[in-house]
């Protein structure tokens, strides 16, 4: 972590009043000033500011059930954010873990721990996102081996990474992702002739949508450990 991120996540200071202590030399790794915030610092470091230690604050991991005409951002916009729902302090400090579309309901993960989101946002995490998705129009006979081989996007170079389809009806199926590209269950689906109508993420990993619509919750250590 970087050490003005260290000193404002240990502290109340804001990033620019941190890097003003960092600057001035009063912030201390390992019994040294440090004049520069963006040296990386390590958990067995020991820092002082002013000759007092400096503990990091824990990280967070909350999962939230979103509902639709919600917005994963930090800010409002032409509907509410998702934030709005949770009664946490230091909203800022917090990001979300693979964004939904504003229609979209189910499962968010959100953080302040951009590590912990790397691996499951990254494809190269092959962390797997499972999506409810109702169609328009009856499924084509070839749909499942067609996202397993990979889907042409509109605009995109390359394939879709391998995708898994579970037909429930001839309407309603599972996907399980690994990669999260921009609305990319709905450009899919686009991509072999239909569209989806509704939306939902189901679980992301072992981790599932399991309070009730526009309720949120801690996630547990198991839950958080399972994704490193
Ligand atoms: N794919 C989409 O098209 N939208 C979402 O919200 C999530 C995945």
């Amino acid at each position: 972590m970087r050490l003005d991120r260290f000193v404002c996540k240990s502290t109340e200071l804001l990033k620019c009043d941190a890097i003003q202590h960092i600057n001035n030399g009063e912030v201390c790794v390992n019994g040294v000033a440090v004049r520069n915030e963006a040296v990386q610092i390590h958990e067995n470091n020991q820092i002082t500011l002013k000759g007092q230690n400096l503990t990091a604050r824990a990280f967070r991991y909350l999962l939230i059930n979103k509902p639709a005409n919600m917005l994963c951002s930090n800010v409002d916009g032409v509907y509410p954010s998702i934030f709005s729902l949770l009664d946490v302090e230091r909203l800022s400090e917090l990001h979300i873990a693979g964004r939904l579309d504003a229609d979209t309901t189910g499962l968010v993960l959100i953080t302040d721990d951009g590590r912990w989101t790397f691996a499951i946002t990254s494809p190269s995490g092959e962390c797997h996102k499972v999506y409810r998705v109702k169609l328009a129009k009856p499924l084509v006979d070839d749909a499942a081996e067609r996202f397993l081989q990979g889907i042409a996007l509109d605009g995109e170079q390359g394939l879709t990474l391998p995708a898994v389809l579970q037909i429930i009806t001839a309407k309603e199926v599972l996907l399980t992702l690994t990669e999260g590209k921009f609305h990319q269950v709905k450009r899919m689906f686009a991509a072999i002739g239909n569209k989806v109508l509704s939306l939902h993420r189901e679980s992301i990993g072992a981790v599932n949508a399991d309070v009730e619509v526009g309720q949120w919750r801690y996630l547990t250590d198991a839950e958080v450990k399972s994704f490193n």
